[in-house]
Order: C-alpha cells, then structure tokens, then sequence
C-alpha cells in the first residue's frame, strides 16, 4: 500500500502580529488539510480578520510564517530571516487563495458576470471568452444564471454576496477565506448565501470561515478553531467545542452567542 503524503492546504506557524504596542495575534498555529472546512469562531477584537489577511499576505507577521500547500509565504521565525518571496511569488500564491469580505466588495461599474470573470483574465489565466463562459458557470453553481447582465447596485445583498463567492471562485483557489459573509445581511438573505457554502463544503473545497452562525457552524465545519486575544483557546470536532467547551473563555463567548 502506498500512502499519499499531500502537504497542508493552509499551515499558520506561531504567527505573531502586533500594531505599535497591540499584540493582535499571540503565537497562533493552525493547520488545514485539503478538503477540510475550519470555522473561526471567537469575540469583536479577538484577532480573527487580522488572522485572514495574514494567511492572504494582506499583513506581514511579526514572527511566524504562512505556508500554502508547503510553500512558505511567511517571512520571519524567531527573529530568523527567512527567505523573502518577491512581489511576484506573493502574488501568484495570493491569486490561489479566494477571500469573501463582509461588504461583499464588487466592482460596482462592473456587471455581475465581468465581475466574476475579470480577476482569472488580469491574472492571465483564462482568456476573455473562457473566462465569460467560466463565469457562466459559477454563476448558475451560485444560482445567479439570470442575472449576469445586472450590475451589483441592482441586486440583494444576499445576491451580491453570491456574485462575491462565484467571483472568488473564478481563480479555481486551494482555500478560500470568509470573513463574516453573512453579517452585513438582513436575516432573511443569510440562508441563500449560507446554502452556497455549504454546497462548496460538501464539493471538497477548503474553507476557512469565520462566522457568529453557530448552528451552520455545527452543520458545516469539520473543526471549529476558537480564538481569543489573540490565541487560538481551544479547537476540535464541532461537538466537542459547543457542546462540551474545555475553557471559561470559550464557554462565556457561547452562553452569549447561542
Ligand atoms: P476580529 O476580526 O476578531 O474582530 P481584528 O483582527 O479585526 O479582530 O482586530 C483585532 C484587534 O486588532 C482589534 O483590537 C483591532 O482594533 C486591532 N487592529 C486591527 N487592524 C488594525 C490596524 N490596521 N491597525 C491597528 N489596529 C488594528
Ligand atoms: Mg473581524
């Protein structure tokens, strides 16, 4: 029998991240396995955006590195220099990571369908008319088919936010990142963007979410990873991190949002 060995999709290692004298992330690792849905739950503060933008390489780790799929994309260890990625490698590897915002975040003079369909032609990897065609069919994945010719302003937020998830998967990613998609919402257009990602977790796509839906938490996370100051407190199987929290923290967050 021969074993596959495939690196991590997403390996964050003791990253430390501070602003002037604010330690916003204190010596987090996490690891993601191919496939594998992680949800980030924990309080307004606690680190999780600024968590995003680093595995994004939005921001620069004070200590710690970031690897995609094995390839380093961090920069520092301990004070150890490691090797920098120039500008260009950064890119490439950030054009394989997709990032839904809160706001959504469409280009607002855009259609919906150049939306999805401009990012994998200015990135070089698809032609115009593939392009087109693979935005055709995001869009009808995300069950937007009839609306490729409207303009973002014309739609739901709940709609636009589908638009965002068919956009992030036009570059085919290895994980894509959520940062509270469904909070700008009104409650009654969070099922429809939430039925999407759940149709992505149950297709193999890598996710990393972070979200205050518990219950869609439950439902949909093969690990929940609970972060606080800074710290990643406790993770584990769904179950075991809402229904029998090893840490106070992470028990008065949930008495809270449950
Ligand atoms: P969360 O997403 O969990 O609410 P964030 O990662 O957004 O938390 O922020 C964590 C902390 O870092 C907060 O106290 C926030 O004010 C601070 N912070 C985030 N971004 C910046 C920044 N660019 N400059 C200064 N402080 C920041
Ligand atoms: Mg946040």
């Amino acid at each position: 029998m021969t074993t596959e060995i495939r690196p991590a999709a997403v390996e964050v290692h003791d990253v430390h991240k501070w602003y002037g004298a604010h330690r916003v992330l204190d010596g987090v690792d996490l690891t993601v396995q191919p496939g594998e849905v992680t949800v980030i739950l924990g309080p307004s503060g606690s680190g999780k955006s600024t968590l995003l933008r680093v595995i994004n390489h939005l921001e620069k780790p004070e200590i710690g590195y970031v690897s995609l799929n094995g390839e380093l994309i961090g920069v520092r260890r301990h004070g150890e220099r490691l090797k920098e990625l120039s500008e260009r490698a950064i890119l490439a590897q950030r054009s394989r990571i997709g990032f839904v915002f809160q706001n959504f975040n469409l280009f607002p003079h855009l259609t919906v369908l150049d939306n999805v369909a401009a990012a994998p032609v200015a990135t070089g990897l698809l032609r115009k008319p593939e392009a087109l065609e693979l935005a055709r069919t995001l869009l009808g994945r995300v069950g937007l088919a009839d609306k490729s010719g409207a303009y973002p302003r014309q739609l739901s937020g709940g709609q636009q936010q589908r638009v965002a998830i068919a956009r992030a998967l036009a570059l085919r990613p290895g994980v894509i990142l959520f940062d509270e998609p469904t909070s700008a919402l009104d409650p009654e257009l969070v099922g429809e963007v939430l039925a999407v990602i759940k149709d992505l977790a149950r297709s193999g796509t890598t996710l990393i979410i972070v979200t205050h839906e518990i219950g869609f938490a439950r439902e949909v996370a093969d690990r929940i990873v609970f972060v606080d100051g800074g710290r990643v407190v406790e993770e584990g199987p769904p179950a075991d991190i809402l229904d029998r929290p090893q840490h106070q923290r992470t028990r008065e967050f949930l008495s809270k949002v449950l």
